[in-house]
């Protein structure tokens, strides 16, 4: 269950928790046509906080609104901004964030009008470990899903839209009712995806490969982030298709996501990954994000907006 804060920023103001409601006819409620981040904000070594890439999320979002051809009616800037307002005023200094893009109730049709009202909210609370307390040192296990990842031309498979996460929660629900921590969902053609939340990656040989841009994944961030640490630290990373043998055949298996962060996976299909714990590269690779994020590996001072939380 979620914890409640104070406040929710929408259509900028900031309105307290139990009164941030929508009406029932919100479009976006009824055909599933908005956007959303997810963002983590981190409390660093010295003290300071920071948001963790917040333009590049800020401009995801407004990206997946252009693709869904809506008009954001904030600049990134703006909405980088409401996220650290939003933080900032409920005394946060960690905590994840969730703007979210979404219409109004002008319309009730599926055409959501010549000039949709799009409207913007952003909330933020403390979410620990996506996967479970143990997921991040243990590892999870995962199965194959029964169910498809859409096809790119289905859905605008490179934004974080809303009706898009459908998907996911058949694919998660399916992988949780079977005992199972995620589902890894296969695009129509059978290579492999991504999680129903996290972008995908394997070891083997020493060398790390994860699907490339051309498949049905989203551009995650944490995604982004992998790959530059990797090969800050002289590891091959190898974009490529994969396919469910790659899996079976993977001396380590680990998912990337801001909410999951870098979690390594020791089953899939009830077949043992590798040793069955977290391997070598998935551990190196994790210990160094979640050093990078609370500011403890230089170079990278563009990723982290800092911000001040009120008094509580
Ligand atoms: N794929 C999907 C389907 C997701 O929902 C997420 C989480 N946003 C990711 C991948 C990982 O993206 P990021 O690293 O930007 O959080």
């Amino acid at each position: 269950m979620i914890e409640k804060r104070k406040w929710i920023w929408m259509d900028g103001n900031l309105v307290p928790w139990d009164q941030a409601n929508v009406h029932i006819l919100s479009h976006t409620l009824h055909y599933g046509v908005g956007a959303f981040e997810g963002i983590r904000a981190y409390h660093h070594e010295d003290g300071k906080s920071a948001v963790f890439r917040l333009p590049e999320h800020d401009q995801r979002l407004i990206d997946s609104a252009h693709l869904l051809e809506l008009k954001v009616p904030y600049t990134r800037e703006q909405i980088d901004a409401a996220c650290m307002l939003t933080l900032a005023a409920n005394g946060m200094e960690c905590g994840y964030l969730r703007p979210i893009v979404y219409l109004g109730d002008r319309e009730v049709g599926v055409y959501p009008g010549n000039e949709p009202d799009v409207r913007l909210a952003v909330i933020a609370w403390k979410w620990g470990a996506y996967l479970g307390p143990e997921a991040l040192e243990k590892g999870i296990r995962v199965k194959v899903s029964t169910w498809t990842k859409h096809h790119v031309n289905s859905l605008l498979v490179r934004g974080k839209v809303c009706g898009h996460y459908v998907n996911s929660v058949m694919a998660k629900t399916e992988a949780k009712r079977e005992g199972y921590d995620e589902g890894i969902l296969l695009d129509h053609c059978g290579y492999v995806a991504e999680g129903s939340g996290e972008n995908i990656f394997i070891v083997r040989k020493g060398e790390i490969f994860t699907p490339d841009m051309s498949a049905s994944i989203l551009g995650g961030i944490t995604r982004d982030t992998v790959i530059t640490l990797a090969r800050e630290m002289g590891i091959k990373v190898n974009e490529t298709r994969l396919t469910r043998s790659d899996l079976y055949l993977a001396d380590e298996v680990f998912f990337s996501g801001t909410a999951a962060e870098v979690t390594p996976i020791h089953e899939i299909d009830r077949r043992q990954v590798g040793a069955g714990k977290a391997g070598p590269i998935t551990r190196a690779l994790q210990a160094r994000y979640m050093k990078l994020v609370v500011g403890g590996v230089p170079g990278h001072d563009s990723w982290f907006s800092f911000y001040q939380p009120a008094e509580k």
